[in-house]
């Protein structure tokens, strides 16, 4: 006894391995709904990104979370969970891929 396993996620955004609690879980319910999972338990296709607000910035402009969630985000989704995103510190110490380099959001990002 005492072995405690430490469940390990991966931000879908910049890839780093963290423990669960140090991110947040993003998930698409059995109806279709996302939503932003605190506890880490709701039923659905889940994402996680770290409690980072680039993260959560970056991952919406660059449509990571659609293709994590397999899912496609609608207008309402992606502004609830830039909300969400925006009141996460910005830790400016956690270095982002250099294609990350978009000057900053017009606002409008329409597909098809
Ligand atoms: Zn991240």
């Amino acid at each position: 006894m005492g072995k405690k396993h430490v469940a390990l996620r991966t931000c879908v955004l910049c890839q780093r391995v963290r423990s669960k609690r140090e991110l947040v879980r993003i998930v698409r319910t059995p109806e279709g709904a996302i939503t932003v999972d605190e506890k880490g338990k709701a039923a659905g296709r889940g994402a996680y990104l770290c409690r980072n607000r680039a993260c959560w910035e970056n991952a919406l402009a660059r449509d990571r979370l659609d293709h994590a969630l397999k899912t496609k985000l609608d207008a309402e989704d992606r502004e609830r969970l830039l909300a969400y995103g925006r009141q996460l510190p910005d830790a400016k110490a956690d270095r982002l891929d250099p294609t990350v380099s978009s000057g900053k959001g017009e606002g409008n990002l329409q597909h098809g």
